[in-house]
């Protein structure tokens, strides 16, 4: 027993040891991402479940080092820990604003963009000025720009956080509040700050018609929303049977697999545009 436990302690020392070493590659690796262009956005439509039609697209960041692809998880967090979020959070946004500038070229309805947006950003007016300077560069009208944040953001309510959401709102985008019924979302965070769209998170769409807990909950949710004046998104559509919830709901806005999953600016041009 005590040889076993002494295997378990080394196991846990290496495991360690290799977190600690991965997260230093990352972090080195990083500071080099943007100026190698390594990263990518890929865009998730957003679909309105009565008729299934696109009105818009949520930009998710990707980065390729070879033909190796990241996802956020993989980085996301050491690059809020290491500030390097900032330098890569203003990047999404041009990325974002330009692309959509283009694809609504000649478009009767035009489309509009989410944008993940750090806790981390929050922190200083660059993210501001950064928004204002792309939507003047590429001519996107600011009600198309959907901000996204995340209860880490309002939990932080600073003074200088609570005029930057401001700043933004003033700007004429909105702010929309992912993630939402996880967490500790509540009523309060949401009418002390100028959110304006809510976002159902994914793991509270219901597994089928016996879910009551979900079922329950998604309603008690939607219809908060409604009281407050919210816009609803529902994430994490990923059968027939979550969108036909979602249009029994009235839920405005969904994504999810069942529509499509996120993909490169080359593959929603081919698909969509
Ligand atoms: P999120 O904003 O909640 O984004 C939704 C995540 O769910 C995305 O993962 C998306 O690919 C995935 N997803 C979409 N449809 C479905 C579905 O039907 N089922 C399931 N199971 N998952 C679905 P992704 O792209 O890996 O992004 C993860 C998180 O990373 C995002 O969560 C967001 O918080 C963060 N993130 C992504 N891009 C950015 C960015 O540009 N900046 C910042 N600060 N964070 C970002
Ligand atoms: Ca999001
Ligand atoms: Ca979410
Ligand atoms: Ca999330």
């Amino acid at each position: 027993a005590k040889k076993l436990g002494r295997n378990q302690i080394c196991c846990f020392e290496d495991e360690m040891q290799q977190k600690f070493h991965q997260r230093l590659k990352i972090e080195l690796e990083l500071r080099e991402a943007i100026n190698k262009q390594q990263f990518k956005l890929f865009y998730q439509p957003v679909i309105d479940p009565i008729n299934e039609s696109l009105t818009g697209f949520e930009a998710l960041i990707r980065w390729q080092i070879n033909d190796v692809i990241r996802t956020p998880d993989e980085f996301i967090e050491i690059a809020e820990e290491t500030q390097q979020i900032s330098a890569i959070g203003l990047w999404v946004i041009e990325e974002a604003i330009s692309t959509l500038s283009k694809w609504n070229q000649g478009r009767r309805k035009p489309l509009t963009m989410a944008i993940n947006v750090s806790a981390v950003q929050i922190g200083d007016f660059t993210v501001v000025e950064a928004i204002s300077e792309c939507l003047l560069k590429y001519n996107v009208p600011a009600h198309l720009i959907e901000i996204e944040l995340t209860e880490t953001t309002l939990l932080k309510d600073s003074m200088t956080s609570r005029q930057i959401l401001a700043s933004i709102t003033e700007g004429g985008c909105h702010l929309s509040l992912d993630d939402f019924g996880t967490g500790y979302s509540s009523i309060a965070h949401l009418s002390n700050h100028p959110i304006d769209i809510v976002k159902i998170d994914k793991s509270l769409m219901p597994i089928n018609s016996q879910d009551i807990r979900n079922i329950a909950l998604v309603k008690g949710l939607v219809s908060m929303a409604s009281i407050l004046g919210l816009r609803v998104i529902a994430e994490g559509v990923e059968t027939k049977q979550h969108s036909l919830f979602c249009q029994e709901l009235n839920i405005g806005r969904a994504q999810g697999y069942y529509y499509s999953r996120p993909k490169s600016q080359h593959d929603i041009e081919k698909e969509y545009l």
